[in-house]
This record gives structure tokens, sequence and C-alpha cells, in this order.
């Protein structure tokens, strides 16, 4: 039998891994080795921040969705890719040969190696721990300062905001009376990238809240009390959450693969890495232009890579994959409203939230559930 390894359980990884239990290749095993047992669905996170979800339903059960499928499953992190033996190297020391690799790993936060990050801030990734360390964090709040609360966010992209939304929407239901929630980011605007109308409702809603925005700060480093900026101030914090976007985690590098410039896994239009025959790599630890850092992103990449993957196994051709120019944003706001928005035009409102929950819990519920329990949904 042949091999295919999936290094990585990220949201392509899992739709492959279902594809294959549906119409498995004969003469071929798919074998996954994750760090994560499950996953973590990132788009329910600021949710259950805002205390909406149970962390259990933000986990796809990968074990469970492996054995459904037919598929080995190996709970141990990829340290090295060695190419030329076809082997993938394990932290436990062990290793796993493969005829046919694919890597979904996904990213670290910028910034992590800061000052006071790893230890003081609550960081978006591994996303995991922020799931694991979120309840304790808020209960420590609301029970050390029931009258007044200091929330930094640092990060003003999507995820950044949601966080403040929700942490804020939390720590208020929790009793804490006099919360002050900020914004921190070097840039001087919040969503780069964003539509004019997206920035604008945002921005109403943000103001609506009590949220205040930091722009154009620069952070040194994070203390048990305060973030340090460069320009040597400092700005109280109870807690600073710490959410700057993707960084490229080092296994690309530690594997000797072709990488852009900041350390991602550069691969043609068909998610083969750059002069590797035989080895995809897609999602966030992947470089493609046009190809964004999103859950999205990764999610319609799935049907692309398993086709492909497909293709190599039988000598057929590759499909092209074409990023999608425009995507919906959908955020959570934590008090059962959110903000939608779509080529230029945004929306809020309790329905946008409801259309969210379905979109994600559809997305859990399609790797948790089996196929015939699913059919007809
Ligand atoms: C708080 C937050 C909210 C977000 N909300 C949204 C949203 O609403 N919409 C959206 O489009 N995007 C959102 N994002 C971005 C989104 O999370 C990422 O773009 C997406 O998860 C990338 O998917 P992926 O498949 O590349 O990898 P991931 O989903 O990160 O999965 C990678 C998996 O690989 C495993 N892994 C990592 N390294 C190794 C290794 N060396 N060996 C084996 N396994 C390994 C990890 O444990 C993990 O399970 C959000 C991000 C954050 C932080």
């Amino acid at each position: 039998m042949k091999q295919l390894l999936l290094v990585g359980g990220g949201h392509a990884h899992v739709e492959v891994v279902r594809r294959f239990g549906l119409e498995p290749v004969p003469g071929w095993t798919v074998r996954v080795v994750s760090a994560d047992a499950a996953p973590i669905y990132s788009g329910m996170v600021p949710g259950f921040v805002a205390g909406l979800y149970r962390a259990d339903e933000l986990a796809i059960d990968l074990p469970a969705l492996c054995a459904r499928a037919g598929a080995s499953f190996v709970h141990d992190r990829v340290t090295r890719i060695d190419t030329r033996e076809r082997r993938a190297l394990l932290a436990s020391g062990e290793s796993v040969s493969f005829d046919l690799a694919s890597l979904d790993v996904g990213s670290t936060v910028a910034g992590r190696e800061l000052p006071g990050v790893a230890e003081y801030a609550l960081a978006s990734r591994p996303i995991a721990a922020l799931v694991d360390d979120a309840e304790g964090r808020v209960g420590r709040l609301r029970d050390a300062a029931p009258g007044a609360c200091r929330v930094v966010v640092v990060g003003a992209g999507a995820a950044g905001l949601e966080l403040a939304f929700c942490l804020r929407e939390r720590l208020r239901r929790a009793g804490v009376r006099r919360l002050e929630t900020s914004v921190l980011d070097g840039a001087a605007t919040i969503l780069p990238g964003a539509s004019r109308s997206l920035v604008a409702r945002a921005s109403r809603a943000m103001q609506r809240r009590g949220i205040s925005l930091l722009l154009d700060r620069e952070v040194a480093a994070v203390e048990a009390d305060a973030v340090r900026l460069s320009n040597g101030s400092r700005v109280p914090a109870d807690l600073v959450v710490w959410v700057t976007g993707p960084a490229a985690l080092p296994l690309a590098r530690d594997s000797s693969l072709p990488v852009d410039a900041r350390g991602f896994v550069r691969i043609d239009a068909s998610f083969e890495v750059e002069g590797q025959r035989d080895l995809f790599a897609v999602g966030d630890c992947a470089s493609l232009a046009g190809m964004k850092r999103a859950g999205v992103y990764a999610v319609r990449a799935g049907p692309v890579l398993d086709h492909n993957l497909r293709a190599r196994m039988s000598n057929r051709e590759l499909r092209r994959y074409r990023p999608q120019a425009d995507f919906l944003t959908l955020l959570t706001l934590g008090d059962g409203t959110a903000i939608g928005s779509k080529w230029g035009i945004s929306v809020e409102g309790a329905w946008v939230m409801r259309l969210k929950d379905h979109i994600d819990r559809a997305f859990v519920a399609k790797y948790n559930t089996r196929h015939d329990e699913t059919a007809g949904r």
C-alpha cells in the first residue's frame, strides 16, 4: 500500500480526510499526524470567549473523523520533513514515511517573541491554548477587579476586534462595572484591506460600546500590568490579548523547503510546493499570490487539494486554484449580534449573528457527524 501523509489537521485536511472516507483510492492509505487531536474552528472562538459556545462545540474530533474515513491518526508534532528520504520526523522521536504528503499546519501569531508576550498575554495562537486559558483569565479578572478592569487587545484586525467586543461583553455580563477596553495597533487604521463601509460600521460599534482605539502605537514589551510602547510610555492593563496576525511556524524552514521572505512555504497554483513533486501545502502555512491567511481560503482549498492529491496518485492533471477576490467577513460582537460585509457593503444585527452561527455550526458538524447523519441537511 502507498501512503498519503497529511501533516496538521487544518481546515483543508479535514475535508480531504472526509472525502477519502467517502471515496477511498485503491492501493492508498491515509495517515494524519496532528499536534492537536481536537483542532479548534477559529470562527467560533470569539463567540466562545463571549460565553455563547462551550469549548467542545468548537472542536473537531480528528481521531473519530479519521476512524470513520479508514485513515490512521498519530497525535504528534512533525518537526521536519525529509523530502529526499520521504520521511516526516516527529517530536516524539518517531518518524513516518510517505509517498505523497501535504502540509496544512496553520500559523503562529506575529511578535510572540517580544518580551513578556508569551509570559503575560493571552495570545491568539496556539488557538487551543487560547481556548484553554480564556475561561481562567475571565474568572480571575472578575474576582480580582469586580469594580474596575482594563483590557488591552493588541491587533486591530478582524480577530482582534471580535475578541475586544466579546471580552467586553463577557466581563460586563460577569458584573465588572468600570470596564475599559482598548484596541491597540501599530497601523493607522483598523481592519487593514477592509472596505470603507466595514471600517466605518466597526468603528461605530466600538464607539457605541466605549471601546477606545490606540493606533500608531508600537509595542516594545508586555509587562504583568501594562503594555510598554517603543516610545517608552506604558498603557496599564489587567489583561493583554495578543492578536497581531499570522507568522510562519518553523517547520518549512527547518525542512529546507522554499519559503517567502516571511517564512511561509512557496507553492504553485495547484498547491504543490515549488520544486517538490509529491509535496503539497495549503492554508495559512502556504504562500501564493492572492491567497489570504483566513480560514475561508483554507476551507475553499480543501476540495482542490483533494482533487490534486488523487490526480497525483493516478498521474492525472492537477487543477489550478484561483483564490476568491472577496469573501464574506462576519464579526461576532458577543451580544447576540454580528457585522457582515462583502462587495463593499456591510450589514449588522441579530440576523447576521444567526447566519454566522448557522454557517459555523454546520462546518463543525460536517466533520463530527457520520455521513449518513448529515445526508439531507
Ligand atoms: C481568534 C481568531 C478568529 C478567527 N476567525 C476567523 C474567521 O471568522 N474567519 C476566517 O476566515 N478566519 C478566521 N481566523 C483565521 C483562521 O483561524 C486561519 O486562517 C485558519 O485557521 C487557517 O487554517 P489552516 O487550515 O491553515 O490551519 P489551522 O486551522 O491553524 O490548523 C492547523 C493544524 O495543524 C496542527 N499543526 C501545527 N503544526 C503542526 C506540526 N508541526 N505537526 C502536526 N500538526 C501541526 C495544529 O495543531 C492545527 O490543528 C481567525 C483566527 C483567530 C486567531
